[in-house]
């Protein structure tokens, strides 16, 4: 049995100085924000190379916090991808605003700029570019389309931390005006329960996150704007504090899983099956969320695998525009041809730092094998 992933591998070692961390928390009485969280949030804005960092209670509130502070209001439009999970759309939503959705890249599965550039109109307020699976979107491309028309871009980075892109390397999080990180347990850095980031260069931005978050209060009881409570708690911010060392270390093991995937996979070359394409360019890097493959006779293939104990998963099986909760967008079947054919033939192989190498060449012949007998015949 190949699990798709396993959260045990990662806490285990850490056990002792977790249990430390929840301690620390209880002595101190600082549940909510406090000392733990604001200095996760200065380790993680030095992880990032970003000025500010604010620690939140979920990346969901991370986004809907960074559309706030771009100054999203109902009836504005924001562009962003069909191929993405829900919350990058729930969150513009919650603002009161429009979803424009623009498709995918087919290679990278990322915003495609020229769908962009003609997707912006005079009531375009944000663009939310997703860097799906672990790279960056073409951040080049998407910043000379929004920075001559003064447009805010809000990186959803939720599956990237770490990633980097551009000749400077420069981490995601800090190459837009705002990013917005999840730590749901699953994630890159995982929390042991929900929690979220928002990262900002701008003092200005900074500041409009920090109310929002807190019941728009600008001091106590004074509620300058209608705000939310989006705060961390401490025992998140502590166990994440616990976690953030590692997570150098957890990258380099989650690319060379991912190198031994490529390695053999084009070694064995199965007929119809597309490994992941890496943006190319010597500052980009990427850390691997999700080693995702792509064939069109994809349900098969996982059902193939999960009937041979290897987990696998869809990430995502319907895109958003084609979502009942979403349908008033009013972006009909067709209209993002390539997010569609993603979505039908997109598969996720098991990727995680704990795992075992041997584990990478079992999964690989199994594809192999699919591919052999139940493809070509
Ligand atoms: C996980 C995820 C989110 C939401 O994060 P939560 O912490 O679960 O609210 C947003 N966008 C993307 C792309 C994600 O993968």
């Amino acid at each position: 049995m190949i699990p798709f992933s396993n959260l045990q591998a990662q806490n285990q070692p850490l056990r002792e100085e977790l249990l430390n961390a929840v301690a620390s928390v209880l002595d101190s009485g600082q549940f909510i924000l406090g000392k733990h969280v604001r200095q996760f949030e200065a380790s993680f804005a030095e992880y990032c190379g970003v000025k500010h960092a604010f620690a939140v209670n979920s990346g969901t509130s991370a986004l809907h916090l960074a559309l706030l502070a771009a100054g999203v209001e109902p009836g504005d439009e924001v562009v962003t991808v069909p191929f993405t999970f829900a919350a990058t759309v729930a969150a513009i939503y919650y603002c009161g605003a429009r979803p424009v959705f623009v498709d995918i890249e087919p290679r990278s599965f990322h915003m495609d700029p020229a769908a962009l550039a003609a997707a912006i109109t005079p009531r375009t307020r944000a663009i939310l570019p997703v860097h799906l699976f672990g790279q960056a979107a073409n951040m080049d491309a998407i910043l000379a389309i929004a920075r001559p028309l003064g447009i805010a871009v809000i990186e959803d980075a939720a599956q990237a931390h770490g990633a980097s892109f551009g000749p400077q390397a420069l981490r995601v999080g800090g190459i837009g005006d705002l990013g917005c990180f999840s730590f749901y347990p699953t994630k890159n850095l995982g929390a042991c329960g929900e929690g979220g980031m928002v990262t900002t260069n701008s003092d200005e931005l900074a500041g409009k996150v920090s109310l929002f978050r807190d019941w728009g209060q600008d001091r106590k009881y004074h509620h300058a704007v209608r705000g939310f409570n989006y705060r961390m708690e401490g025992l998140q911010g502590a166990l994440l504090s616990v976690k953030l060392p590692h997570i150098e270390t957890w990258t380099l093991a989650r690319r060379a899983i991912a190198a031994r995937y490529d390695s053999l996979f084009d070694a064995a070359d199965p007929e119809g099956i597309l490994r992941p394409w890496v943006r190319p360019g010597a500052g980009n890097r990427h850390v691997y969320h999700t080693y995702t493959i792509r064939t069109p006779r994809r349900d098969e293939l996982h059902q193939y695998l999960t009937e041979a104990g290897t987990g696998s998963a869809i990430h995502y099986p319907r895109p958003l525009h084609l979502q009942p909760a979403y349908a008033d967008a009013a972006f009909p079947e067709g209209s993002m041809p390539v997010a569609e054919a993603a979505a039908r033939e997109v598969l996720s192989l098991p990727i995680y730092a704990e795992m075992d190498p041997a584990s990478v060449d079992v999964v690989v012949s199994q594809v192999s094998d699919w591919s052999l007998n139940h493809l070509i015949t």
